[in-house]
C-alpha cells in the first residue's frame, strides 16, 4: 500500500535540504519496494508571497490528507517587517494546530565520529550522549491568556499566563513513558515546582501517569539545574520530558552540545497522523542558495518519518546508518574536520542516497 508524504520545503536553506531528504526516501523506497508518493505545497514566507498568508489552505489539506508531513524551515529577513499573523513561523504554529500536534521529539546523539565537533569536556563527551527530549507544544505561557502590553500604574507592562490543565500534562507525560518504553526506561520530568503552581500540579500528574509505567524510572528536577546537569553530565538522561518554554530552551542546549545544529532531527505527533518530521534548525538566510546547508539533520528527520510516522524501522535503520557511514568520509562545512573531504548540501544528500542503494 502506497503511502504518501507531503513535503513542505519553505524558505531560505529549506527546499535545499527537503530535496535531498527526499532523494533519501526515494532510495529507500527503491530499495525496500515501498511506493511512497510525494506531494508539495507552501508554508512560511514562499507562501505569503504567492498567497498572501503563511499557510494557505490548500497547504493544511495536502497535509490532512497525506500519512507524514515532512518540513524544511520557515522565515528570513525578507517577512521580518510582516505583521505578527502574517510572519512566516505563524505558518508553523498554525500547521501544529491543525495538525493537533501536541508533543515534540527531539533525540540529541552525538556520533562517534563526531566526538570532535562535541562542545564538553573530551572526558564528559566519552560518557556519551542519547537523550531525547518530549516537550509539550501547545499549552504553557506561549498560548495563556491574557496576555499583552498594557499600561499599568502609568508604566508599559508586559504580561503572559503560565497555564497547563491536567489533561495537557496527562497526554504528553503518557508520551514520554511510551519514548521511554522503548528506550532506556528512564524518565525525568522538568518543573520549576519550588515557585510556579503550574509546576505542582505538572509534577503530581506526572507522578499519578507514571502509575501506569512501574518499569519505568521517573526522576523530578528543577529546571535551573536540569541546564547545569545537561553540560555536566548528560549521560544520566534517557527521556526528558517538559513543559512548552523549558523544553524549547533545554532542547536547544542539548542540541548545542552535541556540535552542530544541522544534525539534529525532531518530530511533532498528535493523537492521530499525519505527524510532522522537520530538522531543529531554522532556514539559515546567510548560506541559502549556496549549497553550504548541512542536510543530515533534514535527512534524519526523514529516518524518523519512516520510524515513528510511517512505522517503517527497518527502512528507518537503513538511513541512520547510511549517514553514520558518510560521515566517516564526507563533511559540510559546519562539522567539517582535519583528513575529511568537504561536500556541499547536495553532494551529501548524493553519498547518503547511493550508500542507502548499495549498503
Ligand atoms: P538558524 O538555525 O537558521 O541558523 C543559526 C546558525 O546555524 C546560522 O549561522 C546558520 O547558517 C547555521 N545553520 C543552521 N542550519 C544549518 C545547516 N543545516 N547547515 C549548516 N549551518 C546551519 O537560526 P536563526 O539564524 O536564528 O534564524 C534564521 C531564520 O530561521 C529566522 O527567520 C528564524 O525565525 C527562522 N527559524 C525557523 C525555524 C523553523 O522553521 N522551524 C526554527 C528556528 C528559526
Amino acid at each position: 500500500m502506497s503511502k504518501t508524504i507531503c513535503l513542505l520545503p519553505g524558505d531560505g536553506i529549506g527546499t535545499e535540504i527537503i530535496a535531498q531528504g527526499r532523494k533519501a526516501l526515494e532510495a529507500v523506497a527503491r530499495r525496500t519496494g515501498t511506493e511512497l508518493v510525494f506531494t508539495e505545497a507552501l508554508i512560511g514566507g514562499a507562501a505569503y508571497d504567492a498567497t498572501g498568508t503563511p499557510l494557505p489552505r490548500e497547504t493544511v489539506d495536502a497535509c490532512k490528507a497525506s500519512d507524514a508531513v515532512f518540513l524544511g524551515a520557515v522565515g528570513g529577513p525578507k517577512w521580518d517587517a510582516l505583521s505578527p499573523d502574517k510572519r512566516p513561523e505563524k505558518g508553523i504554529l498554525g500547521i501544529r494546530k491543525e495538525l493537533g500536534l501536541f508533543a515534540n521529539l527531539r533525540p540529541a546523539l552525538l556520533l562517534p565520529e563526531l566526538a570532535g565537533a562535541c562542545l564538553l569536556k573530551p572526558a564528559t563527551a566519552q560518557k556519551g550522549l542519547d537523550l531525547i527530549v518530549v516537550r509539550e507544544l501547545t499549552g504553557d505561557i506561549y498560548f495563556g491568556q491574557p496576555r499583552g502590553i498594557e499600561v499599568r500604574d502609568g508604566q508599559r507592562t508586559g504580561f503572559n499566563t503560565m497555564l497547563y490543565s491536567e489533561e495537557e500534562i496527562r497526554r504528553i507525560a503518557i508520551v514520554a513513558f511510551e519514548t521511554a518504553m522503548k528506550r532506556k526506561k528512564r524518565v525525568c520530568s522538568i518543573d520549576k515546582s519550588n515557585v510556579l503552581e503550574t509546576s505542582r500540579l505538572w509534577r503530581e500528574i506526572v507522578t499519578t501517569v507514571h502509575k501506569d509505567y512501574p518499569e519505568v524510572e521517573l526522576s523530578h528536577m528543577y529546571v535551573d539545574n536540569a541546564a547545569m546537569q545537561l553540560v555536566r553530565d548528560p549521560s544520566q538522561f534517557d527521556v526528558l520530558l517538559t513543559g512548552n518554554i523549558f523544553g524549547d530552551i533545554l532542547s536547544d542546549e542539548a542540541a548545542a552540545i552535541t556540535g552542530s545544529l544541522g544534525m539534529l532531527p525532531s518530530a511533532s505527533m498528535g493523537q492521530s497522523a499525519p505527524a510532522l518530521f522537520e530538522p531543529i534548525h531554522g532556514s539559515a538566510p546567510d548560506i541559502a542558495g549556496q549549497d553550504k546547508a548541512n542536510p543530515l539533520a533534514t535527512i534524519l528527520s526523514a529516518a524518523m518519518l519512516l520510524r515513528l510516522g510511517l512505522d517503517m524501522p527497518t527502512e528507518a535503520d537503513l538511513i541512520e546508518k547510511a549517514v553514520s557511514r558518510a560521515l566517516a568520509e564526507y563533511r559540510t562545512g559546519d562539522i567539517m574536520e582535519e583528513g575529511k573531504t568537504l561536500v556541499g548540501c547536495e553532494k551529501m544528500g548524493d553519498v547518503v542516497a547511493e550508500l542507502i542503494a548499495t549498503m
